[in-house]
């Protein structure tokens, strides 16, 4: 069978997320050094590393069948690929952030102003939409210090925390992208069978971090009270204790459900209870 090649980051803030995701998959290979290529030797892949920069085009071309690469990248570099699957790591927003005090109280005040980012395709779009005149100053690193050398009005950069806006005496003024990294494909690449296979593995994967195992303990007569807050992925297990009148309830659920019926669990007469990580859930 002919190995499909998928370009990931070579170095930088997606690369390990990017392995830890494939070797999650079950695929096993040697991470990234020297090389630009590695196979992966019990699944039918390559993995070639690559600047982000030429993910979308590499994968567009076909040279590289996937690829995995944040959202702003693809939208930057307008190429025509598929999305296949959304990853949930490597999220950021592309922002407009003005020197602090300006206090613009409109999208409109950008009008006449310069702007500068490296990420002038995505901005010219953002302006145009919202009917908007400004100039585009294109650089491309440290966007950041342009307003203070005098060079832009505002930028126009990714922000994930606002450290560096802040250090700079910037503030946030307008969202213009979120993003994340996704998986991409070239056209039509979804329909073939390892395409497929991989796409299932990672979803079970992405599944599985979004959602914990529990088991707690609860008397028998309060069981009905408990069994409304989880809903599981079929129905909860009921395992009985050693202890005349207890049950164990084991589950599967969400972690953000879990932490939001911690309280009620409680109130309700859950005792001993206990959270594990859940690997792989297949539906
Ligand atoms: P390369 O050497 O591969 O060109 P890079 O310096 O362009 O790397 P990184 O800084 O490693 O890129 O960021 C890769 C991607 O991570 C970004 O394109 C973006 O999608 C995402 N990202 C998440 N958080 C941030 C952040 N705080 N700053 C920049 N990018 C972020
Ligand atoms: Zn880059």
């Amino acid at each position: 069978m002919k190995a499909l090649k998928i370009a990931i980051q070579k170095s930088g803030r997606l690369n390990e997320k990017s392995v830890a995701l494939l070797k999650n998959c079950g695929l096993n290979f040697e991470n990234y050094k020297s090389s630009l290529i590695t196979s992966v030797n019990n699944f039918p892949l390559e993995i070639l590393f690559l600047r982000d920069d030429d993910i979308p085009e590499y994968v567009q071309d076909g040279i590289a069948d996937l690829g995995i690469v944040g959202e702003n990248v693809i939208q930057e570099k307008e190429v025509d690929v598929e999305y296949l699957q959304k990853l949930g790591f490597g999220k950021c927003t592309l922002k407009i952030a003005i020197p602090k005090g300006k206090n613009y109280e409109s999208l409109q005040e950008l009008n006449g102003k310069s702007i500068a980012t490296s990420n002038p395709i995505i901005l010219q779009k953002f302006l145009t939409e919202n009917k908007i005149d400004a100039s585009i100053r294109t650089i491309s690193g440290s966007v950041e210090i342009s307003p203070g050398l005098g060079l832009s009005d505002a930028i126009c950069d990714i922000v994930s925390t606002g450290g560096t806006l802040k250090s700079n005496g910037l503030e946030p003024f307008a969202d213009v992208l979120s993003s994340q990294a996704v998986l991409i494909g070239k056209k039509d690449i979804k329909h073939d069978s390892i395409v497929e296979e991989l796409l299932q593995r990672i979803q079970s994967v992405l599944r599985a971090s979004e959602t914990k195992y529990v088991v707690l303990n609860v008397e028998r007569k309060n069981l009905p009270s408990i069994l409304t807050l989880l809903p599981g992925v079929k129905s909860p297990t009921i395992i009985p204790l050693a202890e005349e009148g207890w049950v164990a309830v084991h589950t599967v659920i969400s972690e953000q459900d879990f932490w939001e019926k911690i309280n009620a669990l409680k109130a309700s007469g859950a005792q001993g209870i206990v959270v594990m990580p859940i690997e792989k859930i297949i539906v």
